[in-house]
């Protein structure tokens, strides 16, 4: 008997949490319709913006659209970017959130800001769907339709780029056929060269830390200066160089090694960005506080470890507001 009631104490640990998490998950968090919407409606009510829609579709044709807000003759042009990852919720939410505060707050200065929330808008939609039909089980889509790991997709190919991680269909981080084969990767490496940003910010999540690229580069120190001197709203992230994400430990390199057979991070958008000069920080939006709660979905990958609390959406608006906006005017001309 008591281990029967043992058993289902953990089941409703475990799946009881779960299924709260994700009937919550849509009451903040806003799926790809309601940011096509949201997109809309900023640009008709915001005379200091207008809509964008990339002249590449995804994999399977729906538009990656996104938003220009502020000084629209500028040429201190940057970009927000999130959901390169289709698991990632909080960096598309997020970015959507820093692009309403934005519109709201923006005062004349000189220079405009791009927000592309979902960069991988087919995985988006394939997982919010799941979760919204209650299929709680099973991992949610990281790559694009083709399988691909749309921030492993991009060039320069480096000796790296040839080990079984990047290779592997199978590989949560395939590079695929070729640098640029997945439409998502060149229609918005396309619009960075059309549009010459001056800098990029990347949202991803769960880790806490900021990226800045990259292991490839001479020009670490520059950047370096410029991570550790950003101010968070709320809570410090831990600046890291891009590539050395992966080295903190001897134990995870020890892992990383035997699994993927290299420890570097190859064909990222940040490591493309910094071969053409276009600076870039990369920022992992941090895990819930609470993360034994989710110790199935951290298990499993699964959406909930990358997704913090609804709850918490504010506290990471409004820590994650001042730095990027400081990485920006860093690089005004
Ligand atoms: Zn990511």
């Amino acid at each position: 008997m008591g281990l029967v009631k043992s058993t289902s104490n953990l089941f409703s640990l475990l799946f009881g949490k779960r299924k709260e998490t994700y009937s919550r998950l849509f009451d903040s968090y806003r799926d790809f319709d309601e940011i096509s919407k949201t997109v809309n409606l900023i640009s008709k009510n915001n005379l200091n913006s207008k809509k964008i829609i990339l002249d590449q579709k995804s994999t399977l044709g729906n538009e990656i659209l996104g938003l220009k807000i502020g000084n629209l003759e500028s040429q201190n042009k940057f970009l927000v970017t999130g959901l390169i990852h289709g698991n990632e919720f909080i960096s598309g939410e997020i970015c959507l959130r820093i692009a309403e505060n934005f519109s709201k707050n923006y005062q004349n200065e000189n220079f405009q800001v791009h927000f592309i929330p979902v960069l991988n808008p087919d995985s988006f939609v394939k997982n919010t769907e799941k979760l919204k039909n209650k299929k709680i089980f099973g991992r949610n889509q990281r790559t694009n339709p083709n399988g691909v790991d749309l921030n492993r997709n991009f060039p320069p190919e480096r000796p790296e780029s040839k080990y079984r991680t990047y290779k592997s269909k199978m590989s949560l981080e395939y590079s695929g056929e070729f640098p640029l084969s997945e439409n998502e990767a060149k229609a918005i490496s396309d619009y960075v060269l059309k549009e010459n940003f001056k800098a990029v910010v990347n949202l991803h999540s769960f880790s806490n830390v900021l990226l800045y690229p990259s292991f490839y580069s001479q020009e670490k120190s520059k950047f370096r200066a410029i991570a550790e001197s950003l101010k968070f709203g709320k809570e410090n992230y831990t600046p890291i160089q891009g590539a050395d994400f992966w080295r903190e430990t001897a134990l995870k390199r020890f892992v990383l090694k035997t699994l993927r057979g290299t420890t570097k991070i190859c064909g990222t958008f940040d490591d493309w960005l910094l071969e053409n000069q276009i600076p870039s920080i990369l920022l992992e939006i941090s895990a819930p506080k609470n993360i034994y709660d989710h110790i199935w979905e951290f298990l499993f990958c699964d959406v909930a470890i990358f997704n913090p609390e609804p709850k918490a959406l504010e506290f990471h608006l409004e820590n994650l507001y001042p730095p990027i906006l400081q990485f920006f005017s860093s690089f005004k001309k």
